[in-house]
């Protein structure tokens, strides 16, 4: 069981001191890069990395180059992922060569993974220090200790994965959007779904108490935030003081315009009570992650997901009844290990019943360490036919249920005008919508960060075209 989860205010308070001390060390004009992979939970961490960095004295830098700290914020949910930042990891050799007091970091879910971190070790001594995900606000003794000499520095938790993971409160965090938000409410998972590495890379399940939350929340809208993402890796199991549908109302009730989203819900617990409050507030953004993953009771049972395709196909239905045009997006994972052909023709049949807005499809990818990955495992060439079967499909789908939008008129947040000219923004179902403004119209209406009314002109699969009303 999980103790004392909240880090002493009094070690938070030590490495906000350590920033300011620092700020001589590293003196002016030296800029931090932070390259992040993975979900929006790295890059909610790697807001609070930057905050952090900036408290050291650092400036943002726009380029890898004209970094003085880099830190690779990895990801371990996919090899691809992997691989993607450990060949970054070595471009970094170059440019330590160009400026010798350049100090490197990795983390994130990567770095939780001792394999990985011999590799990491092994393959790129010039890499100072590897961090795991429950030391980001130990970042300045981080970098204290680089900017002292000391190479190749492991800081990770040593408990078991049963006992491991903190929430550490009070960080600065530097934003990278001025109007999208995100707040995380909870870490960590308890689900053990047999092909994914969270539980053990990220810990056990913890809880922000929910007047943190709903402080940072306030303090968001108050800054003129527009589209607040509440994360978690199944925010249905937070236990705060109240319970998550609770935690969102509330978290939709403050002054101001302004939407309230959700990552990610597990569908065995996703309540009616959670769909009723956003049947009932138009500040929670009709849109639903609920990933299925599968459309077979074996292959589900094999994944140790806890429900039946019925049961699954059930709340879908459920929440399309009772949230008006909400938006409902999923993950599938094609080729799972021992799934057969009409396994996967039975989720093929299942995406095609439920009609997502949105699917995320992923060729399966074994993770060392997971019971999954010690299943019998099938074909690449088997596991790419069915995403692109399933692909076409969902590409066909996406576009007939898009129609329900033509001819209506969506409030939009504007990202404001591209370099190509055209003004794009989203709904709130998380749709990109490009539109026109009528002629003479005074473009900072549109300008980012601003809501407008849009007509829906015409839907294409995973985009809307409209013209503004203002
Ligand atoms: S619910 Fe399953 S897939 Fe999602 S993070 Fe937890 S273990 Fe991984």
């Amino acid at each position: 069981m999980l103790k004392n989860v909240f880090v002493p205010q009094e070690e938070i308070e030590k490495e906000l001191s350590l920033c300011h001390q620092l700020r001589s060390v590293i003196g002016g004009g030296k800029k931090a890069y932070i390259s992040t992979f993975g979900c929006q939970q790295n890059e909610a961490d790697s807001e609070r990395l930057m905050g952090l960095c900036l408290l050291m004295g650092y400036g943002v830098a726009e380029k890898i180059e004209d970094a003085d700290l880099v830190i690779f914020n990895t990801c371990a949910i996919r090899e691809h992922a992997e691989l993607k930042a450990l060949s970054k990891a070595g471009y970094i050799r170059k440019l330590k060569e160009k400026n010798r007091s350049l100090i490197t970091a990795v983390c994130g879910c990567m770095a939780e993974q001792s394999h990985r971190r011999e590799k990491i070790l092994a393959s790129y001594p010039y890499i100072d220090f590897i961090f795991g995900t429950d030391r980001v606000h130990r970042l300045p003794s981080m970098v204290a200790a680089a900017l002292s000499g000391k190479k190749q520095q492991i800081y990770v938790s040593n408990l078991p994965h049963s006992e491991f993971g903190v929430i550490a409160e009070g960080l600065p965090v530097r934003r990278e959007s001025g109007f999208r938000g995100w707040v995380s409410i909870m870490y960590g998972c308890n689900n053990f779904c047999s092909y994914c590495v969270v539980p053990y890379v990220r810990g056990r399940e913890r809880s922000r108490r929910s007047e943190d939350v709903l402080a940072e929340v306030k303090a968001l809208v108050d800054a003129g935030y527009k589209d607040i993402t509440l994360l978690g890796q199944n925010v249905n199991s937070y236990k705060g003081d109240y319970s998550f549908p609770e935690l969102l109302r509330r978290a939709a009730s403050f002054e101001g315009e302004y939407w309230i989203r959700f990552m990610t819900s597990h569908p065995k617990d996703a309540s009616s009570e959670l769909v009723e409050a956003m049947a009932e507030n138009p500040r929670i953004a009709p849109h639903f992650h609920l990933p299925m993953q599968s459309g077979d009771n074996r292959v589900l049972s094999l994944m140790n997901r806890r429900y039946t395709r019925e049961q699954y196909m059930e709340k879908a239905a459920y929440i399309k009844d009772r949230v008006k045009d909400i938006a409902l997006s999923s993950d599938i994972i094609c080729g799972f290990p021992t799934e057969t052909e009409a396994e996967f023709d039975r989720t093929v049949d299942a995406v095609d019943k439920v009609g997502f807005d949105m699917l995320f499809t992923f060729v399966y990818s074994p993770r060392p360490g997971t019971p999954a990955a010690e299943m019998e495992q099938i074909d690449h060439k088997v596991k790419t036919d069915r995403f692109a079967r399933l692909s076409a499909l969902e590409n066909r789908r996406a576009e007939e249920l898009n129609q329900r939008f033509v001819g209506q008129t969506l409030r939009v947040l504007s990202d404001g005008r591209s370099e190509d000219g055209i003004f794009r923004g989203r709904t709130g179902h998380n749709k990109i919508i490009s539109f026109t403004l009528p002629e003479g119209a005074d473009q900072g209406k549109a300008a980012a960060g601003s809501f407008i009314d849009v007509k829906v002109r015409s839907a294409a699969a995973y985009t809307l075209e409209g013209d503004a009303l203002i």
